[in-house]
């Protein structure tokens, strides 16, 4: 797939919000052994706001719906990973205009855009066990499957399997941001933030894949 149209953006993310929801209680639990417990419990308050305003909106422009929900998350979720999967979304956007569809490259613009966003807000960077530890893996293989294929699918399947690869190698760090740091020793357990980044990028690319 080349190019995907806003309606089916909004099929994906309304895939997003259910894979976020539907995994609250493993989010939960790996929030309880290295922070404080509630990253389940946000992200599920913040998706299913997203969810819910998806479902009942109708959107023109690319840009209209990653606005929407970021301004969604930020509004309901709370807590750093509000303002972080929140800028994801909105700091994405920027020099999307008014497209109606995304090809493969702006697709990649919309992830570094988010990343890079994220970074500025919460001045984080690599290895410091994040969502950004998913992330930035997932931006640059993205990025190198996007030089190589104008297929969506392909692109989303790279990203997806890159976060994955980030999740695993956050539990051999230690966490030196956000409030997990002042908990008990983090090493061997994988950073929830960077779990619920590969659910996401799990669901958009199954998302993808059935359309
Ligand atoms: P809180 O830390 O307020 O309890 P959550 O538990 O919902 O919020 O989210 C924690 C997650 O947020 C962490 O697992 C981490 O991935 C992410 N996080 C925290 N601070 C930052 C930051 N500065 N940059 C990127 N991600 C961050
Ligand atoms: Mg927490």
């Amino acid at each position: 797939m080349d190019v995907i149209s806003v309606v089916q953006m909004k099929q994906l993310l309304l895939r997003v919000a259910t894979e976020i929801v539907s995994n609250e209680t493993y989010l939960t639990k790996a929030d309880t052994v290295i922070g404080d417990g509630d990253h389940g419990v946000g992200m599920k308050r913040g998706f299913s706001a997203v969810y819910e305003m998806l479902s009942a909106g109708e959107f023109d422009a690319m840009a209209d719906i990653f606005k929407a929900v970021g301004l969604e998350i930020v509004k309901t979720m709370g807590g750093a990973s509000g303002v972080i999967f929140g800028t994801l979304f909105i700091s994405g956007l920027d020099g999307l205009g008014d497209s109606k569809q995304l090809t493969a490259p702006q697709l990649v613009m919309f992830f570094r855009q988010g990343m890079e966003g994220i970074m500025r807000r919460g001045k984080a960077s690599e290895g410091l066990k994040t969502m950004l530890d998913a992330l930035i893996p997932a931006v640059t293989a993205m990025e190198e499957t996007g030089r190589k294929s104008p297929d969506i699918n392909f692109v989303l399947k790279s990203g997806y399997q890159a976060a994955c690869e980030g999740v695993e190698a956050t539990k051999s760090m230690r966490s030196r941001v956000g409030r997990s740091k002042n908990f008990r020793d983090t090493i061997g357990h994988p950073d929830p933030g960077a779990i619920s980044l590969s659910l996401i990028m799990k669901a958009l690319y199954e998302g993808a894949e059935s359309l």
